[in-house]
């Protein structure tokens, strides 16, 4: 991330910082890579200026995503590198987080080195690499996580996976601990969920679809959340998804554990109604683009979420950006891979709870800046003076189609494909760079 010499000068646009408490009309200039000042809307432009006008439009932290799957190294033909960054520039995420499941695992320093190499090369945003909990995320043996630390990863996850063996968890808790790093935790017990594939229930039954319990996923997070109790260290629950989980973090929070959460956009908008099909999305009934893991809940389970994203006890929204080639996707609900490409859709999905009066613009963008930053420690987020000049610029009334050739993600698998969304970002910038323009 070389930052451009040339001073960025992004003009008279809604300025909402979260991290600082401000929303205003304001001009905010970007030199050698920083923020370097904020200040009344219209003022005069330093010489030789790019200029940015940003007139009707909010100018926000980038996005950060604690959770992103880039797929490096493995699978190519579901992602790159090159081509999941440039997805996350184009939905306004600045800063993303790769989760570990790729092939070969990266539960290793060499492994972790590798893709923060490729990163280097043909990344457009920052990219933080996760380290696996376990080795081969087979949830039996802690992978060396001291020396994945040191080599640079920021967060621990066996994402795509639960830890199953509590001894494994309990020791990985410690670690992160003494790391002063966060474990992620992908909750679905084996044990209850035994290859469910859809929300439990009388639509997941009318269509002969394996059920997905929501107690598969509460009964992980209690267990976790006792650990945490017990050895103490950083628990991060990974796309939450039910009411029941809801509760639980609610209970552990009042007693004072550290324990933060994430949610995607979908748990947060869509349900398990999608199962019996959507005409407004030409969606037929169990469509494999609703197949997600863990699976899209009632309405009783996605207002429980967004309460509990509105009032904070949820502090970060993140994607779980799981892009798939075309064959991974097609033939039966049954047959097809679990994921929604999501990187591009997370701001309108979220500005249509904001236009319900679900959630504010500001408690919206902090969900997707300084709050998802301060889980993992991340210096990202925010618009302070000196901060790096890492910036998303949208227009939350324009309108545009989501389309194969829309989307930069290699993965074109979301069942908003052919929906026209309202809010679109319009630029991004990374160290002072445009990386976007919409
Ligand atoms: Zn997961």
């Amino acid at each position: 991330m070389i930052p451009t010499p040339r001073p960025l000068v992004i003009r008279a646009g809604r300025v909402i910082d979260p991290s600082a408490g401000l929303d205003r009309l304001a001009d905010v200039l970007l030199e050698e890579g920083r923020v370097a000042h904020i200040a009344p809307p219209l003022g005069p432009v330093p010489d030789g200026a790019q200029v940015v006008d940003a007139a009707g439009q909010i100018v926000c932290p980038g996005f950060v995503d604690l959770h992103t799957h880039l797929r490096f190294p493995g699978f190519p033909d579901k992602e790159t590198i090159a081509s999941g960054t440039r997805a996350a520039a184009a939905g306004g995420f600045t800063t993303i987080c790769a989760m570990a499941n790729t092939q070969p695992v990266v539960d290793s320093p060499h492994v972790l080195e590798a893709v923060l190499d490729e990163c280097r090369r043909t990344a457009c945003v920052r990219v933080h690499q996760l380290g696996a909990v376990s080795i081969g995320l087979r949830g039996e043996r802690l992978a060396d996580l001291r020396a994945l630390a040191e080599a640079g990863a920021v967060a621990f996850s066996d994402d795509g996976k639960p830890v199953w063996n509590a001894s494994v968890m309990e020791e990985a808790l410690g670690w992160s601990q003494i790391l002063d790093r966060v474990i992620s935790v992908h909750e679905e017990d084996p044990a209850i969920v035994q290859g469910g594939m859809a929300n439990e229930g009388e639509r997941a039954a009318r269509h002969y679809l394996p059920p997905w319990p929501c107690g598969g996923e509460a009964s992980l997070v209690a267990r976790d959340i006792a650990l945490l109790a017990q050895v103490g260290g950083k628990l991060h629950i990974a796309h939450a998804s039910c009411a029941e989980t809801v509760a639980l973090l609610r209970a552990a929070r009042d007693r004072g554990l550290q324990v933060t959460a994430e949610v995607t956009p979908h748990h947060l908008r869509l349900t398990d109604r999608l199962l019996e099909g959507d005409l407004d999305l030409s969606l037929p009934p169990a469509h494999p683009c609703c197949k997600v893991n863990p699976p899209l809940r009632s309405e009783h389970d996605v207002e429980a979420l967004v309460e509990a994203l509105a009032e904070g006890l949820i502090e970060a929204v993140a994607t779980d950006h799981a892009p798939h080639n075309r064959a991974d996707k097609s033939g039966s609900f049954i047959d097809a891979a679990f994921g929604i490409s999501a990187i591009e859709t997370a701001l309108p999905i979220l500005l249509d709870l904001e236009r319900m009066r679900r959630i504010s613009l500001p408690v919206m963008v902090e969900r997707l800046t300084c709050g998802p930053a301060q889980v993992f420690g991340l210096n990202a987020g925010t618009l302070r003076i000196g901060s790096p000049a890492d910036v998303c610029v949208f227009d939350p009334d324009a309108c545009w189609q989501v389309t194969d050739e829309t989307l930069y993600s290699r993965g074109k698998n979301t069942p908003l494909l052919g929906a026209t969304l309202t809010g679109r970002v319009t630029h991004t910038i990374v160290a002072g760079n445009l990386v976007h323009e919409g």
